[in-house]
């Protein structure tokens, strides 16, 4: 999952009804969730749960107007303690979750028991980060995040998210800010054909097929697909500036214990192995040359 040259087998497509104020996307990636998913053996009800948020976050970023990562953090007291996604506003997504136990039941928030969804953006660079904090309510993550939306940013939003054996998906539509509909039925009107929507549907149809099935009424101006890959951001030099960030005293202690040092990355699994003279190698460049600001 760390290789950059991967073609992405996952598309976004935006769209908007000129003179309704309303805009929308629809997310489908195919193949690399059951490789995402497989690398951590997530049980069933974890598996489309973590489906539906990396579903849900390219959705969300792809309305950010700066470059920078959108995270949904969920954590609470239930047999699912913690879940993290992310999105970056070029569409790569990454996702992990932990669980307790034997877990089984449908894919609700109510698996994480009480606890808060942290809605957190963070652009590269000097601006500013933003967190907002949720219950976990609702009966799917689609609801709890409408939720969000509709009371946090008093943004209408309507999502529906599904993840299966073979892929992912997601739609959302959203008013749009500070702009007046022409018809006052249109967001009623095109949220009922929203629900409409068969999850099947949502997985197997293309977005113009999916658009023309529901919309077949509307005028709606589609914009080109972009694409969405769900690939992790880790790498062997992040990892070592975690090495220097968490000081030499400690590193060595772990090296005099386990003989090397093996970092995991939390949300692909991939290990980063330091042996003794990676360790030093690592530690004499930082005394050569302090390092600089790094961004994470
Ligand atoms: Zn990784």
């Amino acid at each position: 999952m760390t290789e950059q040259d991967q073609a992405p087998d996952g598309y976004l497509t935006s769209f908007i009804f000129p003179g309704l104020a309303v805009r929308g996307a629809i997310v489908q990636v195919a193949e690399s969730w059951s490789k995402w998913s497989i690398l951590r053996r997530y049980p069933g009800t974890v598996h489309d749960l973590l489906g539906q948020a990396m579903a849900a976050v390219p959705l969300m970023a792809s309305t950010l107007k700066f470059e920078g990562v959108l995270s949904l953090q969920a954590q609470g007291d239930g047999a699912l303690p913690f879940m993290v996604v992310q999105s970056s506003n070029d569409l790569e997504v990454r996702g992990t979750a932990r669980w307790k136990g034997e877990i089984g039941g449908a894919a609700s928030p109510a698996l994480f028991g009480k606890g808060q969804l942290g809605i957190i953006i963070e652009p590269y660079g000097k601006g500013q980060r933003y967190e907002a904090l949720v219950p976990l309510e609702g009966e799917t993550i689609a609801e709890c995040l409408a939720g969000y939306f509709n009371q946090s940013e008093q943004l209408d939003t309507r999502l529906l998210l599904c993840s299966g054996e073979s892929g992912i998906a997601g739609m959302f539509l959203q008013r749009m800010p500070a702009e007046d509909s022409l018809d006052s039925d249109a967001w009623p009107r095109l949220t009922a054909l929203l629900e409409t929507l068969t999850n099947e549907e949502l997985l197997g149809l293309s977005p113009q097929d999916i658009i023309r099935r529901l919309f077949h009424e509307e005028t709606l101006q589609v914009f080109a697909a972009r694409a969405v890959s769900l690939r992790c951001r880790c790498s062997h030099g992040k990892t070592s500036e975690l090495l220097l960030s968490m000081g030499e005293a400690e590193v060595r202690d772990i090296l005099a214990e386990q003989g090397q040092v093996e970092m995991e990355c939390g949300f692909c699994g991939h290990k980063y192995i330091y042996d003794p003279a990676e360790i030093d190698a690592l530690f004499a460049a930082e005394q050569a040359e302090p390092p600089t600001e790094t961004r994470h």
